[in-house]
């Protein structure tokens, strides 16, 4: 197991995000959610285009479980999920991110217009956690990995155990400051109407599980 450091400019997206006082926090879920939507597209698009995989409807869903015990928050698919090589070029160099183009010094100090109009993708997670944990299968594959960050200081990948083909994120819900408040992140209505703002289209189902303290 070796600490890796990130590209200079995931790094300060990163730290743009771990810093971030941006009042729409929320936006993270959208995101992840939206990454889950998007992996099971992936292996939904493989099914019909190969006879040998079953599609079977019912094993295609998005999970939400919120532990307020351990805080953690997270979210698991049954997506196409990521090889070890797929953690370390998607997570960790943010150039392969569709849906943020890298323009210009002004717009990385300007994080309210970059998360506004842009969105950032699986790095807002880092607006409410001060751990990120990836633990995913791919399909056709027996290995499973895990993928680990604390922030723009660099993330580790080990080999780890996964059931099932898809996709763990796992966050550590930051604890509550004077100004920024997290708890919410763990509660059931908060995470319902997050869902039902931002998600509500999504075709695949989202369960969402809370295990209270
Ligand atoms: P974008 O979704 O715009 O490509 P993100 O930062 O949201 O950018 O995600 C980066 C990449 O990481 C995705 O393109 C995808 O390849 C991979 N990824 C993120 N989350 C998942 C997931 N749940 N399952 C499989 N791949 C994922
Ligand atoms: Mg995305």
């Amino acid at each position: 197991m070796e600490k890796r450091e990130f590209r200079a400019e995931s790094k300060r997206l990163l730290d743009l995000m771990v810093n971030s006082i941006y009042t729409h926090k929320e936006i993270f879920l959208r995101e992840l959610i939206s990454n889950s939507s998007d992996a099971i597209d992936k292996i939904y698009y493989k099914a019909l285009t190969d006879e040998n995989i079953s599609f079977n409807k019912d094993d295609y869903y998005i999970k939400i479980v919120a532990d307020k015990d351990n805080r953690t928050l997270t979210i698991s698919d049954t997506g196409i999920g990521m090889s070890k090589e797929e953690l370390e070029e998607h997570l960790g160099v943010i150039a392969n991110s569709g849906s943020f183009a890298f323009k210009n010094e002004n717009q990385i100090k300007d994080g309210y217009d970059i998360i506004g109009q842009f969105g950032v993708g699986f790095y807002s997670a880092f607006m409410v956690a001060d751990k990120v944990t990836v633990i995913s299968k791919t399909f056709g594959s027996e290995e499973a990995y895990k993928w680990e960050s604390e922030g723009a200081e660099g993330y580790i990948i080990e080999n780890t155990k996964k059931d099932i083909v898809g996709t763990d994120i796992i966050l550590s819900i930051k604890e509550n400051t004077e100004d920024e408040k997290y708890d919410e992140f763990l509660e059931e209505y908060r995470l319902r109407g997050i869902i039902k703002k931002y998600s509500d289209f999504i075709r695949y189902p989202i369960k969402l599980d809370i295990t209270k303290s």
